[in-house]
């Protein structure tokens, strides 16, 4: 028995939800995309190693972004002065691993989400899932607009806040806040920082660990990260965009001039996003329903790997659901070949974030000082992360 005739229900359209819906159609899955909002988030760059390269290249979406390489990464202490790091991709490359490349979220999802629909699959928008009903030859989602969806199985792709763990699991641990938020700007078109293009330039602020990404036809990104107590959370986020434009340029003040001269470019346009990670839940299905994505390993960005993951997942939890002819069973098989990986990769950003984002002086000093003789044996070690590779030829048993 095979289970190419069911239907899979899956609840966000971010990342891993069309990922996913186009992973099920490779294998012979239909399904339903179910999205709570009308638009597509537009904030931030995601920056892809060559395990996300690889889940690119197994949802044959590679081509799309092929141009976008990013081959190089420098340090600055917080004055501008350059950091005498080896190349972090030449470094790489050492280790026998491609190129990264860097892709607008806003653009990745909305490749994602041409395909998924070129592909047949159905993304129904404003639909928020409220509730779920398991009823024994069907699953139904039930939405807040009181309209709801049926189909054999249903995937949680709901993000770090998901609504699909809370109603399977609703003892699980809540997210983890990491003490920081981002906050960054699109500074389009911007010739005034005379950077190397086409590499992020990561600046470790006195007080904020800030990067600024210039592409080859100038276009500049900025962000930053705001230490944050999760008692001011709720302060910061409801400050109006001039106050929080001030906090900006007083948290960097003491920084390179790059700093505040993109704070001030940017004026009152800044997203504001808290971090949070998942770094364990005792499992992610229950019955017919299944975790996957920031769900069920959300992840602080140090490493760059959470939507890496999200898109491995999409491949492997297909995979699993072609071999494996009983939905629980797949779901279980999915989770066995996944979490180690995904909960190593949670921890060493969590790590790598303590160690960039340090807000101590002595450790400040320390870190400048390891860094450019740390970071080749650094690359060496996480390469069990980046040398990660997809195979549809492969069999789950
Ligand atoms: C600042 C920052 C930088 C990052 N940089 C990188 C990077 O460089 N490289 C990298 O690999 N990863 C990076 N990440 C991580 C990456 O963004 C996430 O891991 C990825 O977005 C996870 O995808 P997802 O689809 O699981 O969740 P999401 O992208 O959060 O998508 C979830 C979707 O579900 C929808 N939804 C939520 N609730 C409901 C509901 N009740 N009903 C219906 N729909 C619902 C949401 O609207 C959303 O569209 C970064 C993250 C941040 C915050």
């Amino acid at each position: 028995m095979s289970l190419k005739n069911k239907k899979a229900i899956i609840i966000g359209c971010g990342i891993v939800g069309p990922s996913l819906g186009i992973a099920l159609k490779h294998v012979g899955i239909n399904s339903k995309i179910f999205e709570s909002s009308k638009s597509t988030p537009d904030f931030g760059i995601l920056s892809f190693t060559s395990n996300a390269i690889s889940a690119l290249k197994a949802l044959d979406m590679f081509e799309s972004f092929q141009t976008n390489s990013t081959p190089g990464t420098c340090f600055y202490k917080h004055s501008g002065k350059i950091l005498k790091t080896p190349n972090f991709f030449q470094e790489l490359k050492k280790h026998n691993i491609n190129d990264g490349i860097t892709i607008f979220r806003s653009h990745l999802i909305q490749v994602l989400k041409d395909k998924a629909i070129s592909n047949g699959i159905q993304i129904n928008f404003g639909k928020k899932l409220v509730d779920i009903q398991e009823e024994p030859d069907k699953i139904i989602a039930n939405f807040t607009d009181g309209t709801n969806a049926e189909g054999d199985f249903l995937i949680g792709c709901d993000g770090p806040f998901s609504k699909t763990r809370n109603i399977i699991l609703p003892n699980s641990p809540s997210p983890t806040y990491t003490g920081n938020i981002w906050t960054g700007v699109d500074l389009g078109i911007y010739t005034k920082f005379d950077l190397v293009p086409n590499a992020f330039h990561m600046t470790f602020g006195k007080k904020a660990y800030s990067g600024t990404l210039t592409f080859s036809d100038k276009h500049t990104v900025w962000w930053t990260n705001v230490p944050c107590s999760e008692n001011d959370l709720h302060k910061f986020n409801e400050m109006s965009a001039e106050d929080w434009t001030t906090k900006l340029i007083e948290l960097h003040k003491d920084d390179h001039p790059r700093m505040v001269d993109s704070i001030r470019e940017g004026k009152n346009k800044h997203v504001r996003i808290p971090l949070y990670d998942i770094p364990h839940l005792p499992t992610w299905h229950k019955n017919t329903v299944c975790l996957i994505g920031d769900a069920a390993h959300a992840t602080s960005p140090y490493v760059g790997q959470g939507a890496a993951m999200a898109m491995e997942d999409a491949v492997i939890l297909a995979m699993c659901l072609r071999d494996i002819p009983d939905v629980n069973d797949a779901f279980t098989k999915f989770e066995k070949l996944r979490k180690k990986r995904t909960e190593k990769i949670v921890k060493t950003s969590q790590q790598s974030g303590k160690f960039m984002t340090a807000s101590n002086p002595f450790k400040q000093a320390l870190r400048n000082l390891l860094l450019p003789v740390t970071i080749s044996a650094s690359i060496k070690k996480l390469n069990w992360i980046f040398s990660y590779k997809l195979d549809w030829s492969e069999k789950i048993k």
